[in-house]
């Protein structure tokens, strides 16, 4: 096993982390091993034969090759309030890895124990909690969401106190990287304009090396010198920018509901990350929320692009010094860059929503058809993701049309004949088109709770995961139907009325 991590975060110096070992736990049992992921990472570990290594490996009991543990300086708005100290408090990153395109992966444990930076908390992580991350993360990536990933679970044998006790674990995150918006506002709000640099410089290596290339600088350099021009900043600006527009809107086309936007959960990298309120969306409503504490409906599915717009703000906020040293100036010149965000995704919604309809180019009148379809689910409290499912599948029969009809559908009578008039001349491709943006399976919050319930209680009797894997197996083919597919396509009973998800878990 040749494994050999770096971490040249750690080199950028005292100022971004804090250098801490994660904190032994006491009976380190693996639990969840992401094998397709490991692979990735080139990570050749055999999940039977080396489970107990494996287990020492990812409790922070015994470091890899070559980790250099740190927990992560940053700040963060949190619901809209500005926290100049939150950082690591129960994150150690190891280092990083290389996969075989030369992708570098950030290696994270969570629930390792306290750094500088936790504040009251313990520093752990309860065990559902990190098998919801598991779970959810890895039916994101299967339905082409840009996130974060959990490469291994493992119990710690000790408990962790939050209501009550529960099992504690330890859950690995990787990541392009954990840079957030927060790492950026950590220095903007202590006047550090020299780490803001570096960090930027490392930014753009790690995540946008073509700006390099642009620009005509020496590659094989890198940006290391720390030296910036307002236009590398402006263009670093855009390529962040660029990143999330594919973000949220990969979101929004599967139903997901993040719940805690907050700027320390928004990575420059866009990928999602922080999956403790998370929620997906069952019956169509824009004003969905389930995390018990978004009192204000502040991250509410149909605000995530407005709420990701400000979270940009807030970057531009920590970039102005760099653009410029008179504010003014600074400010004309990133805000076109924020007014061209929002056109672009505004674009972008359209050919998203256009493809789960069958259109490819959407034309002039297809926005409306679209509005219309989405007042009508809204309307009549219907299921988002069945509701595609039985559009696509009404096109697999060009004679079949009325089946949706059949299927109860009755309220979207008007809007269909519009619909299939649209698509007449193309109905093969609107149907292949459909069945690659429309899921049949999403992770729907009431069989999430159950499989963790059975999960974590036959666990604690006899280390039986069966139903867990069962559901990932099935998650991990969104678009296909497969054995057991059916299992999971329901809404809940009582649409989900009483879910509620919570934070810092
Ligand atoms: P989150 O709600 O997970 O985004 O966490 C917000 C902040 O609280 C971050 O700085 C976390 O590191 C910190 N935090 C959350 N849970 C704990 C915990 N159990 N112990 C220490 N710090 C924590
Ligand atoms: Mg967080």
């Amino acid at each position: 096993m040749t494994i050999n991590l770096s971490n040249n975060y750690r080199d950028l110096g005292e100022s971004f982390s804090q250098k801490i070992m994660p904190d032994p736990v006491a009976q380190p049992s693996l639990l969840l091993w992401n094998a397709p992921l490991a692979q990735v990472l080139g990570l050749t570990f055999e999940q039977n034969k080396d489970a107990d290594l494996l287990a020492q490996y990812f409790s922070g009991n015994q470091l890899l090759a070559g980790s250099e543990p740190i927990a992560q300086a940053y700040s963060g708005h949190q619901f809209g309030q500005f926290n100049p100290q939150l950082g690591d408090g129960r994150a150690h990153l190891l280092g990083d890895v290389a996969d075989a395109d030369g992708q570098r992966w950030d290696i994270q444990l969570k629930g390792s124990g306290v750094s500088q930076f936790s504040r009251q908390g313990d520093g752990r992580c309860a065990l559902g909690p990190a098998l919801r991350e598991y779970i959810m993360s890895e039916a994101m990536f299967a339905l082409g969401v840009p996130t974060t990933r959990c490469l291994a679970v493992v119990t710690t044998g000790q408990s962790v106190y939050r209501d009550r006790p529960f099992a504690g674990a330890i859950v690995t995150r990787v990541a392009a990287s954990h840079i957030r918006v927060g790492t950026f506002q950590y220095f903007a709000a202590r006047g550090d304009t020299d780490s803001l640099k570096k960090l930027i410089n490392y930014s753009i290596n790690r995540h946008f090396p073509e700006l390099l290339v642009e620009l005509g600088a020496d590659t094989s350099k890198g940006a290391d010198d720390n030296e910036i021009s307002s236009q590398q900043v402006l263009n670093f600006f855009s390529a962040v920018l660029s990143k999330q527009i594919p973000l949220v809107l990969s979101w929004l086309r599967v139903g997901f509901i993040h719940g805690v936007m907050n700027t320390d959960n928004t990575t420059i990298s866009g990928e999602t990350i922080d999956y403790g309120p998370c929620a997906m969306m069952n019956t169509y409503h824009a004003e969905t929320v389930f995390s018990s504490i978004d009192r204000n409906s502040r991250y509410a599915f149909g605000k995530q692009i407005s709420i990701m717009q400000w979270n940009m703000t807030r970057l531009a906020e920590t970039l102005l010094p760099l653009v410029d040293s008179d504010e003014d100036d600074a400010v004309a010149q990133l805000q076109p860059l924020l007014a061209q965000f929002h056109q672009e995704f505004e674009q972008g919604y359209l050919i998203m929503m256009a493809a789960k309809i069958g259109i490819n180019e959407p034309e002039e009148g297809d926005g409306k058809l679209i509005s219309e379809l989405i007042a009508i689910m809204q309307k009549n409290s219907l299921d988002y993701t069945q509701t595609f499912t039985a559009l696509t599948a009404s096109l697999v029969d060009s004679l079949n049309d009325d089946s949706i009809e059949e299927s109860s559908f009755t309220v979207l009578s008007e809007w269909l004949p519009d619909w299939q008039k649209r698509i007449a001349g193309f109905k093969t491709a609107a149907h292949k088109l459909m069945l690659s943006n429309n899921p049949v399976v999403i992770p729907r919050n009431h069989d999430v709770e159950a499989i963790l319930a059975t999960s974590q209680a036959s666990y604690q009797e006899k280390g039986d995961l069966t139903a867990l894997h069962e559901f990932l197996a099935v998650l991990r083919q969104p678009y296909t139907t497969v054995e057991n597919t059916k299992n999971y396509q329901n809404s809940p009973a009582d649409g989900d009325e009483n879910y509620h998800t919570f934070c810092g878990t």
